[in-house]
């Protein structure tokens, strides 16, 4: 029996079913002692499974009872223990395990390597050439206040134990150069720079200001290198062994970039900290940004969190003294933020629209920008033509048989489509109810915005960019290149256009139809609509060589609501006061802790009983249990969704009180036949859409 010459026992993570109770780490027999961090392959029931050795003492079964390790990548330098530490905190704080966490965030190809095949890729990655000698880039000299934020992160690369730094910097201060000098200080060092962005099509545009900062400087092939899910499997283990090996010393990318490997690592950047894409949404949900702040503490190296707009969790660990605050009040050049118009809807005429989105008076604005020859943005958070079909005889509406929603009205071409399942259909052409022929749409999606716009301005050249319009490869990129070259006259689109681009030519933003989420159930929709409108406000006027003012117009039925009094003034100050105020009086995080239990199947009285008997399962006096509620959209692709908030005082109680609780769920689902009706149930720690 092969079984017979191993002599050592390993533990090994590997992504055992939650079900199966397997959640920690599991022994296997060696042949040979492996360090912690290594990558193997091991049997897991019939199948083989990616695993890495973790660091801790086995369980004391001996080898001759364990399953032998199947294949070793012995030629490849193994995982640090600060990667295994920073997996065993997110899989413990997460509720996951950490095999299926250490899975779920390595590159997917090295799921399907073996050794031998990944000792080829290795082979490639030492003969990669490096790109044509650069030329010394040049720098702008630093406004004061970036100067001095530049200096204050410098301070802390050279401390021993670094404080977080909160980057507060209205849009178009010039936060970027302050990451760059930041980084060229690190990078000098001898440090790797982790720079996180909160969207995939950010990271080009990022890319390419940093490459031709540092190609120079890094003139090694692979020495920049992004990780987002973006790329092509091979791309992506090819950047994350150029990072993992230390070729990689600048790594740019997504949330799961927050898992790179990185031995030298010496400054991490989080860029719109605020951003709600730094939250995992399935699987282990976790947070990159605050798993960024934990990373940085436990390696004693500075973390940089920006934005115009922050969190008002990290807002609070500024006011607070835990972070520090490093603030960029003006604009670079000069440049005025917009002067913010709040459009009374309440105050138009009834007979003066066009239709009551586009008013006349903001048309006769797009109008006036347009002789100037002025570039304009006009943003809508909702894609498609229309968000409902309607039949005015018999008032069927298009709703998705699958889901408790509607199905969008896509004219282009000329389909029905349910965003939340997917479900698509021609669009039939009388209603499917009664058979009268005159359907109409309701409302009003950017497809329709577009097409509204065309026809109210001929002549316009008039650009939607969307998930929709963007959908094949280089589309976006195109699309960007023709508004900064000056092609577009108005832009059309959705939350996608309102982050982080640097358009130079756009005068002038209007946000036509932003009421909607002031009357959310969800506590934190007013911070992510302030979030939204400041930023989409900030695109207008980068540049001040324009003759007229910039401005952002806001249509709103609802014009003295304190958030859109702040938004007038750019008071994110004074915003952040009144929503803390609210959160502490409410005992809302950041002064509360919170968990949501979720809960999936075919029936809401299923999910319920889960859920109304995991409620019983623990007491504890310091967490509360909230009664169960449907999720916003109840019911998705025929399943029912509900959930259960579970809010603690204490972070310490609320940790404490879910390590206890996870197994107790594992064990109720698994043991209660009258359980099997559930589909899925996860905890999500932090959530951030309630
Ligand atoms: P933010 O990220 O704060 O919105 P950016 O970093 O995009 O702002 O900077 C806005 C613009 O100002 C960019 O075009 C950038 O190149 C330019 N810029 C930044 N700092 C300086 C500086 N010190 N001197 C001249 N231009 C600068
Ligand atoms: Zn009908
Ligand atoms: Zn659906």
């Amino acid at each position: 029996m092969s079984e017979a010459v191993a002599s050592t026992v390993v533990r090994v993570a590997v992504d055992a079913p939650q079900h199966s109770g397997l959640n920690a780490p599991l022994d296997y027999a060696s042949e040979q002692a492996l360090a912690s961090g290594t990558l193997v392959r091991v049997p897991l029931g019939k199948r083989e499974l990616l695993g890495v050795v973790w660091p801790g003492e086995a369980l004391g079964e001996p080898a001759v009872a364990l399953r032998p390790v199947a294949a070793v990548f012995a030629g490849l330098r193994p995982l640090g223990a600060d990667w295994c530490r920073l997996l065993d905190f997110a899989a413990g704080y997460y509720q996951r395990s950490v095999g299926e966490l250490a899975s779920a965030v390595l590159p997917p190809q090295l799921r399907e390597l073996s050794p031998d095949q990944l000792a080829a890729r290795l082979r490639k990655l030492e003969k990669k050439k490096a790109g044509a000698a650069a030329s010394t880039p040049v720098k702008p000299e630093l406004a004061p206040e970036q100067a001095e934020a530049v200096a204050r992160i410098q301070a802390q690369l050279a401390a021993a134990a670094p404080k977080p730094q909160l980057l507060f910097g209205v849009t178009g201060s010039g936060k970027t150069e302050v990451y760059l000098r930041a980084a060229e200080a690190a990078l000098a060092a001898g440090r790797q720079v982790l720079v996180l962005v909160p969207e995939i099509n950010l990271t080009p545009q990022l890319e390419a200001r940093f490459t031709e900062r540092f190609a120079a400087l890094l003139p090694q092939p692979l020495a920049i290198v992004s990780l987002h899910s973006a790329l092509t499997p091979a791309q992506r283990l090819q950047n994350w062994l150029a990072a993992h090996l230390g070729q990689a010393r600048l790594v740019l990318g997504t949330r799961l970039a927050v898992f790179a490997s990185l031995p030298d690592l010496g400054l991490i950047v989080v860029d719109e900290e605020h951003d709600p894409s730094y939250k995992q949404q399935d699987g282990a949900r976790y947070s990159a940004r605050d798993l960024a702040v934990w990373r940085a503490h436990d390696l004693k190296v500075p973390v940089v969190l920006g934005s115009a707009t922050p969190s008002l969790e990290s807002w609070q660990h500024a006011e607070s003294g835990r972070y520090e605050r490093l603030t960029l009040a003006a604009r670079i050049g000069g440049g005025a933020l917009p002067r913010v118009k709040l459009f009374d809807m309440k105050a138009l005429p009834a007979t003066a629209g066009v239709t009551t989105a586009l008013t006349a008076p903001l048309l006769a604005e797009l109008k006036a920008r347009l002789e100037r020859g002025e570039q304009s943005l006009v943003f809508l958070n909702r894609r498609g033509y229309a968000p409902v079909l309607h039949c005015g005889e018999c008032q069927w509406k298009s709703d998705c048989p699958h889901c408790s929603a509607w199905r969008v009205f896509h004219k282009r071409d000329r389909t029905l489509r349910c965003h939340h399942c997917g479900f698509t259909e021609r669009v039939p052409s009388a209603c499917p109810n009664c058979g009268n022929h005159d359907i109409a749409p309701i409302g009003r999606g950017t497809e329709r915005l577009e097409e509204q716009l065309a026809e109210a301005l001929p002549g316009a050249r008039v650009l939607r960019i969307d998930a929709d319009s963007t959908r094949r490869k280089g589309e976006l990129e195109a699309q960007l290149q023709a508004v900064h070259d000056g092609e577009v006259d108005i832009l059309v689109g959705t939350q996608m256009i309102t982050k982080g681009h640097d358009f130079r030519r756009i005068r002038f933003v209007a946000a036509v139809n932003p009421d909607g989420a002031l009357f959310s159930s969800d506590f934190r929709a007013p911070e992510r609509l302030f979030a939204l409108l400041m930023q989409a406000g900030g695109r207008a006027g980068r540049d001040a060589a324009g003759e007229s003012p910039s401005e952002m117009w806001v249509q709103t039925w609802h014009r003295d609501h304190a958030l859109y009094q702040a938004l007038a003034r750019h008071d994110y100050v004074r915003f952040a006061k009144t929503q803390l105020d609210e959160r502490r009086s409410a005992s809302l995080p950041p002064f509360s802790h919170l968990a949501l239990l979720r809960a999936e199947a075919r029936t809401a009285e299923a999910a319920k009983a889960f859920l109304d008997a995991a409620a019983g399962l623990l007491q504890d006096d310091g967490v509360l249990i909230y009664p169960p509620v449907p999720h916003a959209v109840a019911r998705v692709a025929d399943v029912e969704r509900m959930q259960m908030l579970v809010e603690a005082g204490q972070r310490g109680r609320l940790q404490a009180f879910l390590r206890a609780w996870v197994p107790a769920l594992i064990a109720l689902k698994r043991e209660r036949p009258e359980f099997r009706a559930v589909l899925r149930w996860a905890v999500d720690v932090d959530p951030l859409a309630i």
